[in-house]
């Protein structure tokens, strides 16, 4: 008999999966492995929400390897260690794995490389696994990545897509190998009320619904705010429950203006990729530097916190960091305001507003994370650096009767729509009543600061 590992990583389904294919065409059993890892936990990258999420994703696999006659082994500890060890407890001389993408998968996956050669077994890693296309597969001329989208988009899309394949109809996993018990979902202790159920089967069913539904409108409506009409397929994509390049091609095939501009959309993510992939120290330092001298945490504390609550005096922002904290998810169009405001209006360090997100979002992501908050802060990939995005703006074109914000918001719930986004404007007796907070700075005055602080005035 032989035997290969499969290690799951962000990849927790069992469609369109091609190391769990490898394995099963590689040897007569195979063992799916995923070892909780506790340094992701030291580097504060589970936070409650994903930790619930996965333990949801887990489950489903392990459920769906059962029907086909498997199960999944769960260890815990280092992952170079856990994967030795299973190997040689089950004779494995293959292990099977998606290509790491960011440096904290690349390290894990060089030190798994070693570690398995010592004890002459082989580490197979697939690219385009945790990705539609595989950082790399597309560059221009002259450089390792692509700093611009466009030109990204139009090479992207000519790319031709393994064709989706379905999950295995058995999966033959050898007896007696001991598996740690999968992890509990564990409501309460930080976890947001609103967080949506994880794992591959519930992606599926709302990649199809949303196929079938929203997707056509996705174009015209993917900015109403309290039309809520994207797809909401994030998280399932963060943790690889669903395929990203069997999402691309499920769009494709419908087609239409509502699938062109969904499909963009998931460039998006493979394009961040493949910067983060090139430039890993993005992660943390600007990926192109505009000397900011941010104000310090102390000096903007009180500011931060105000952000942080829900409670700067601006409803459309208030309502995005309201519903951060509520559902772990924020619509795009909020993301980019609410992050605009702290990093241009309030005038406070991306980092700061970007570990906030990763402690709430379900979808919360190191590569698209830290690569959307610096193309907001400008320190990024954005061609418009020093653009600023004016809440009252924003709120009258993407939320014209204020749903979104009475939603959020119960504060401001009979305030007419023509004043819901700049409450400041009502009769001073209507604005006494409202249990309120003034803006925390006046829009002019952020303005003037931040274009000061970039040497534009
Ligand atoms: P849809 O509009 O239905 O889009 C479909 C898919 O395309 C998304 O699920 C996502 O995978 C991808 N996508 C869409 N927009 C972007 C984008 N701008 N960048 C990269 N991928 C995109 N997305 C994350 O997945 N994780 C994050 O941690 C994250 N942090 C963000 C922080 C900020 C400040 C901003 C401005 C954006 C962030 N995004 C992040 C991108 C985007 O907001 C979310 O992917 C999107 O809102 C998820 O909702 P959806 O699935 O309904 O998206």
């Amino acid at each position: 008999m032989t035997v290969a590992v499969v290690l799951f990583t962000s990849d927790l389904r069992l469609h369109d999966h091609p190391p769990l294919r490898a394995a099963l065409r590689a040897a007569d059993e195979v063992v799916p492995l995923f070892v909780l890892d506790p340094d992701v936990h030291a580097a504060g990258f589970d936070a409650p929400n994903r930790r619930a999420f996965l333990a949801d994703c887990l489950a489903d696999v392990d459920a769906s390897l059962r029907v086909r006659g498997g199960r999944l082994v769960l260890r815990t500890g280092p992952p170079a260690r856990e994967v030795v060890a299973v190997a040689a407890e089950c004779g494995a001389h293959e292990v099977h794995m998606a290509a790491g993408v960011t440096r904290f998968a690349q390290l894990r996956e060089e030190l798994l490389r070693k570690e398995l050669a010592g004890s002459g077994v082989r580490l197979v890693a697939h690219d385009a696994v945790v990705t539609a296309v595989a950082p790399g597969a597309v560059v221009p001329a002259g450089s390792d990545h692509f700093a611009v989208f466009t030109p990204y988009f139009r090479r992207w899309s000519t790319v031709q897509l393994r064709a989706p394949e379905s999950a295995p109809r058995k999966v033959p996993v050898p007896d007696g190998l001991r598996s740690d018990p999968l992890p509990a979902r564990g409501a309460g202790s930080g976890v947001s009320p609103g967080i949506p159920p994880g794992g591959e089967s519930e992606g599926r069913r709302r990649l199809t619904g949303w196929g079938r539904g929203g997707l056509a409108a996705y174009a015209e409506r993917h900015d109403d705010l309290a039309g809520d009409a994207t797809s909401r397929l994030s998280p399932y994509l963060h943790f690889g429950a669903l395929s990203p390049a069997e999402v691309v091609q499920r769009a494709r095939t419908r087609g239409g203006p509502g699938a062109e501009a969904f499909v963009r959309q998931l460039c998006w993510r493979d394009f961040h990729y493949q910067v983060m992939a090139a430039r890993p120290e993005s992660s943390v330092r600007d990926y192109r530097t505009r000397d900011d001298d941010w104000r310090s945490e102390e000096e903007a504390a009180e500011e931060i916190a105000a952000w942080k609550e829900g409670r700067t005096g601006y409803p459309l922002v208030d309502a995005a960091m309201r519903q951060l904290t509520h559902e772990g998810w924020m619509h795009n169009r909020a993301r980019l305001l609410a992050a605009s405001f702290l990093t241009k209006t309030l005038y406070v360090d991306w980092r700061i507003g970007a570990r906030q997100f990763l402690d709430l979002l379900v979808d919360g992501d190191i590569v698209n994370n830290q690569l959307n908050w610096q193309w907001v802060a400008g320190t990024g990939t954005d061609t418009r650096p020093h653009r600023v995005l004016n809440p009252v703006v924003q709120g009258k074109r993407f939320d014209p009767q204020g749903a979104y914000v009475r939603r959020w918001v119960p504060e401001l719930e009979d305030v007419a729509a023509t004043r819901i986004h700049e409450p400041w404007r009502l009769p001073e007796g209507e604005r006494a009543r409202l249990d309120y907070p003034e803006p925390l700075i006046s829009l002019a005055d952020g303005l003037a600061r931040f274009k000061n602080a970039r040497g534009r005035n």
